[in-house]
């Protein structure tokens, strides 16, 4: 019996990268998954390659919240449920204070953060009514410490963490746990565009010498996901290899 059996879970940028490694995590453990991704063709493909029977791809902007309202819609209508949502999308736009745009501070606000709230608040609207359901945010080591360059995605993985905690006060007694994921350098398109010395420079920081790969941060989601984690709420983990404790 897998962790997930029966279950329904929507994962948002869930066609590559961490997201794609938490479906494929889930669908393991008899999950069946719904993937949100801005790239509507990019999510099919990635839905076909886990199994039409457990994976459908979806076209969604989580910033929009008619959107997110479609993808839950297709959850239900789907897989008969929605038990989990991993509000996992994101982006970059790094740039100083001195050279970052009112435009790209905005992109990013609104894809991490309103597309977080969104993912949060209609879910819950669901899950409240059928008493149950796990909801996990993915924020970032950045949210934590604060990077330079990135006071956009620093601001608002921080706030997901403020967002996290209060749904999950909000939801505690309608049995829907809210919980956050905080990774650190993880081997992703994200992170593969980076400069060499720039990786260099954060390879330095981490005690356990390496980069984490999208399984490992998939594995802690699987666990907020399941009843492994029945009794944690409001909770962040750092999935980090020790860097910045
Ligand atoms: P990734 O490979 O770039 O994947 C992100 C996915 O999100 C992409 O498929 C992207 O679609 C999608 N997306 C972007 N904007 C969206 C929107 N408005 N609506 C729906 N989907 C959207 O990144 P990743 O490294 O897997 O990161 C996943 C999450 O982990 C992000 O929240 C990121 O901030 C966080 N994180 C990553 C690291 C790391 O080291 N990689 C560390 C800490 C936290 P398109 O490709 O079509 O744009």
């Amino acid at each position: 019996m897998g962790l997930l059996e029966m279950k329904t879970a929507v994962i948002t940028g869930g066609a590559q990268g961490i997201g794609l490694a938490i479906a494929k995590a889930f669908v393991t453990e008899g999950a069946r998954v719904v993937i949100a991704d801005l790239d509507g063709a990019a999510a099919d493909a990635a839905a076909k390659d886990i199994g039409p029977d457990a994976a459908v791809g979806v076209a969604c902007d989580v910033a929009k919240a008619d959107d997110v309202r479609r993808v839950i819609e297709t959850a239900v209508t789907s897989f008969g449920s929605l038990d989990v949502v991993v509000n996992n999308a994101g982006i970059t736009r790094d740039a100083t204070m001195r050279t970052m745009t009112e435009e790209q501070f905005d992109q990013v606000i609104a894809v991490h953060l309103k597309g977080c709230w969104n993912g949060t608040r209609l879910a819950a609207l669901r899950m409240r009514e059928q008493k149950s359901g796990a909801i996990v945010n993915i924020s970032s080591l950045s949210g934590k410490v604060g990077m330079a360059g990135q006071t956009n995605y620093s601001a608002a993985k921080a706030g997901i963490v403020g967002l996290t905690k209060a749904a999950a006060k909000e939801l505690a007694h309608h049995g829907v746990r809210v919980n956050a994921i905080q990774p650190g350098l993880i081997r992703t398109a994200m992170t593969e565009a980076m400069p060499q010395t720039a990786w260099d420079q954060k390879m330095a920081e981490i005690p356990m010498g390496r980069a984490g790969e999208p399984s490992e941060v998939a594995s802690v989601a699987l666990f907020y996901a399941s009843e492994l984690s029945s009794y944690m709420t409001g909770t962040v983990a750092e999935v980090t290899g020790g860097r910045f404790m």
